[in-house]
């Protein structure tokens, strides 16, 4: 089948035409955003393969209908960026690669905690510069800490794993508690109670409406002072001017991101000859406490090839008719 890819980088191609080996899929790919303003060069294809940062609305959805475009492969888990209701009313078949490797995501958050915990991004540029002082890189452990974890789905499982074998005490807040998760000792608690609780809280929840800015200045409030917030999940989850202020206040002792509400317009692009225009991500980086990395916590040798994998599959199904496996739907 012919698929078009969008937001497409060198290393998509190198880990698709490989695995595409197997399958021999017709692949084009186009390094720009799909959008409203990208939707009217999708000529030719009836599958597209779309990644986190395409935004595909009613409008975008209803040209690709119009355009001949009946399946959108999703080379992610989340699909907060497509109009999936108006797709299932058109017709359009969405897919996604629900798991690739949830181990990915749940070590580089383990890769900021400690990061974090230890100043390890502030003693790298240290010792660069021969300066050897140890003021003010005071650590905590992750051993005996309580670490809330909001959404024990596949990531979240797969983080309570790693931090049960740290000795960390582990609380999780999910609507739906998982059963590997009770079976490890994790503690499920409301939502409330994680917050009060918590030393350090990681985001694993999708985006979703009930989701939306989860993280804003009434939970925020109930936080430990202190308290370590870790988001790997999408950006909006948090609302990023509250927590500016509670950094700014001392209340957030440390921030971890790999995901931001407004990366689209800056992730996966290299802008270092540029003015980035964004205060709010601008204000983020002058904190020392602050550790960002731009939406990389999937990035994995294992993950790409089981991304590239699963994705090449779900279209051949498509293609021949048989049942989907990984279909998008509210
Ligand atoms: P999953 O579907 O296996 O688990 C999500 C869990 O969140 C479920 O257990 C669900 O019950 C729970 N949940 C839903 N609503 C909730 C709420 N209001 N409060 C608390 N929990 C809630 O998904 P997953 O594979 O574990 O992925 C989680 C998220 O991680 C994805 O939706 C995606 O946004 C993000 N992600 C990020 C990266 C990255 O590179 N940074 C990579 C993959 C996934």
């Amino acid at each position: 089948m012919k698929i078009s890819f969008y937001s497409s980088q060198p290393y998509d191609i190198t880990f698709f035409e490989n695995v595409n080996k197997n399958y021999r899929h017709e692949l084009f790919f186009h390094d720009y955003a799909l959008n409203e303003d990208t939707v009217d060069l999708v000529k030719n294809v009836s599958c597209i393969c779309v990644f986190v940062n395409d935004r595909l609305t009613a409008a975008v959805l209803e040209k690709l209908y119009s355009n001949g475009v009946r399946l959108i492969a999703l080379r992610c888990a989340g699909f907060n960026n497509i109009d999936v209701v108006t797709a299932d009313k058109l017709g359009i078949t969405v897919v996604r690669v629900p798991s690739y490797s949830p181990e990915s995501i749940a070590e580089h958050s383990v890769g900021l905690m400690l990061s974090l915990s230890r100043h390890i991004h502030r003693a790298y540029n240290r010792v660069r510069e021969s300066n050897f002082s140890l003021n003010g890189l005071l650590g905590f452990e992750l051993h005996n800490a309580t670490v809330g974890i909001i959404g024990t789905g596949q990531i979240g499982t797969a983080l309570a794993k790693i931090l049960t074998g740290f000795g960390s005490k582990v609380i999780a807040y999910d609507p739906y508690p998982g059963d590997e998760c009770i079976s490890l000792g994790v503690k499920y608690l409301d939502f409330n109670n994680l917050c009060q609780q918590a030393d350090v809280i990681s985001l694993h929840c999708p985006l979703t409406a009930d989701t939306h800015h989860l993280i804003n200045s009434e939970s925020l409030q109930k936080m430990k002072p202190g308290v370590m917030l870790i988001n790997t999940s999408r950006g909006a989850v948090i609302d990023t001017e509250a927590v500016i202020n509670y950094l700014k206040n001392g209340h957030i002792g440390y921030l971890g991101l790999d995901v931001y509400e407004q990366e689209e317009n800056l992730f996966f692009k290299d802008l270092s000859d540029q003015i980035i225009s964004d205060d709010l991500f601008e204000r983020l980086l002058t904190f020392p406490n602050v550790l960002i990395t731009g939406h990389q916590a999937f990035f994995t040798e294992q993950a790409l090839t089981n991304i590239a994998d699963t994705t090449l599959k779900n279209v051949q199904r498509f293609e021949k008719n048989t049942p989907c496996l990984h279909c998008c739907h509210l």
